[in-house]
């Protein structure tokens, strides 16, 4: 478009000064006239050059934008079909490739999933930094080492998998196995540390045991799950394995798919103050809804994430959509309220947590005093290693809590090491208080215990008015339970608010109504 008027302007020119020519033999021209036919001359050939330049700089954008456009799309199809950590195929492109090759190549065939032994522990005790680093120099060793006809990708987290087009025998396999377990003999130096590690390894055959992509991928991965109680660590796949297994498996790599299918959600129970029954914080606890199975309680899956490692992805999106939607509620009711979070054991000895914790708060504007994590008592045993961290959070103005308190008692030291605020009394406790009086002495002892070291007392799980009584009456901070609100979606929170907050009133006065007339009855 410019080229075509920089080329009609330079035409113009070339008229205006034939003209001129024209004129300057034929007509007289006044000094005023050259002025005018010069300035114009200049003129034009001052736009002509400007839209050239205007034409080469948007050209030049356009050839820039395409660029990256390309490298855009390249890492997006990296990001799509490559694990981030090793560079190896990921599952989706491992499954396409299986799936291609199944079709193409219809012969037998081998999946071997193989999972490295101790990266759980190595990632808890030494950190994400290591348990990656160790994932690349397997990765490494495994291409340096095998054939490069082999497809070997990475599945999640500590799964690798390899599919062999052509074998002879069970035998083949079997020694191919061995030969994978021999590449990863030597140990792997990291820093400071020599890390030694075994594999489990679990194959499956097509078309013997599957004939799907994806049954063959979930079968080796049920047999490399059985192989770490063998004496081999190599176990080929069985019909027979147990079907619990296969549940387990299922369940696994359905979970994995939740986070990306947004089948998690979040629901929210109200802590009510037993003394004013305003509500200023409630506890996160997260929701699965699965496609099939409907409703699984975070009891069935969190042991589930917990073990596979998927507690990591899916803790940071608790968090995240904890405090965004909190933030929310509190621009819509227009003061603070506390919402609590609950952590697992792998979240904190992640290397970046703290961090992590802050981006979050930065991101989602909510301020750190509004937010709290429960621990539970059993990480706490964890003290050397807790405490650095803690202190961290801390300092970030977060507010700490221990979680189902005196169900995992080990030490009660760890209460004057720790920096914590909050106990929340277990439901265990809470549920025989006036049914069965032997449970009220542990009820009273935690509450004073907390008094006596500041801490402020949450009671869980309160389903009965006469709890809630017995509860106030011994100066338990707040109350969490049915008895108010069972957990409910933010929306509904927002909702029935008032409500709610108008009922613990109400309760409250005629409960301390009670007490009076119960006080001057005794006094008379
Ligand atoms: P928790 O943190 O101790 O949460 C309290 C549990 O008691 C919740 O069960 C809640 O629904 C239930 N509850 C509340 N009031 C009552 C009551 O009056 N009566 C009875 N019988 N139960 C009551 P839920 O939601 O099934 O969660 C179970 C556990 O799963 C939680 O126990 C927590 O340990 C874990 N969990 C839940 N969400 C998360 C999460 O986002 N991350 C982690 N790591 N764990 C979570
Ligand atoms: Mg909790
Ligand atoms: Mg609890």
């Amino acid at each position: 478009m410019e080229e075509k008027y920089s080329g009609f302007y330079l035409f113009l020119n070339l008229v205006l000064i034939v003209l001129f020519g024209v004129s300057l033999f034929t007509i007289k021209l006044t000094t005023f006239n050259i002025v005018i036919f010069s300035i114009v001359l200049i003129v034009q050939v001052g736009l002509a050059a400007y839209i050239k330049f205007l034409h080469q700089d948007i050209m030049k954008k356009l050839v820039d934008t395409e660029k990256n456009l390309m490298v855009s799309e390249r890492e997006i199809k990296h990001k799509t079909y490559f694990d981030e950590i090793t560079k190896l195929p990921n599952e989706r492109y491992l499954l396409d490739k299986i799936e291609e090759n199944l079709h193409v190549n219809p012969y037998d065939k081998a999946v071997l999933v193989f999972e490295i032994d101790r990266l759980a522990s190595i990632k808890s005790s030494l950190g994400s930094v290591y348990s990656d680093c160790l994932l690349r120099k397997v990765a490494q060793r495994l291409q340096d080492q095998l054939s490069d006809q082999l497809i070997i990708g990475k599945l999640r987290d500590d799964q690798f998998v390899i599919l062999i087009d052509h074998y002879e025998s069970r035998d083949d396999i079997l020694k191919f196995c061995k030969q994978l377990q021999k590449i990863m003999e030597t140990p792997f130096e990291i820093q400071y540390f020599s890390l030694n590690n075994s594999l489990n390894i679990g194959i499956s055959f097509y078309p013997k045991d599957a004939e799907s992509e994806l049954d063959l991928i979930k079968f080796a991965q049920i047999a490399a799950y059985e192989a770490r109680n063998t004496q081999e660590h190599i176990l080929f796949y069985e019909t027979s394995m147990s079907d619990v297994r296969t549940e387990r498996v299922t369940l696994e790599n359905d979970l994995f798919n939740a986070l990306k299918n947004n089948e998690l959600f979040l629901e929210y129970q109200p802590q009510v103050d037993t003394m004013t029954g305003e509500i200023i914080s409630m506890e996160a606890l997260v929701r699965w809804r699965h496609p099939k199975r409907g409703l699984v309680s975070p009891g069935e899956f969190i042991p589930v994430a917990e073990e596979s490692g998927l507690i990591n992805p899916i803790g940071k999106w608790v968090l995240e959509t904890a405090c965004y939607q909190t933030k929310k509620l509190q621009d819509k009711i227009d003061r603070p309220i506390q919402i609590a979070v609950n952590l697992s054991l792998c979240q904190l000895f992640q290397g970046d947590f703290v961090q992590t914790v802050q981006q979050i708060l930065e991101k989602t504007e909510l301020s750190p005093q509004s937010l709290q994590l429960e621990l539970t008592e059993s990480m706490t045993m964890n003290t050397d290693h807790l405490t650095p961290i803690l202190h961290d959070l801390k300092s970030l103005g977060v507010s700490l809590a221990v979680d189902d308190f005196g169900t995992g008692y080990s030490s009660l030291s760890y209460l004057r090491d720790l920096p914590i605020d909050c106990l929340k009394i277990d439901c265990s406790f809470v549920k025989n208080i006036q049914q069965d009086t032997s449970n009220e002495p542990i009820v009273d002892m935690i509450i004073s215990m907390a008094k006596h070291l500041n801490l402020k007392v949450v009671a869980e799980g309160v389903e009965e008015i006469t709890q809630f009584n017995y509860l106030m009456k011994s100066k338990c901070d707040f109350i969490q339970g049915y008895l108010f609100s069972r957990p409910i979606s933010i929306e509904q929170i927002f909702d029935t608010l008032c409500n709610l907050q108008h009922i613990a009133k109400e309760m409250i006065q005629s409960l301390q109504e009670d007490l009076t007339h119960e006080a001057v009855r005794k006094s008379l």
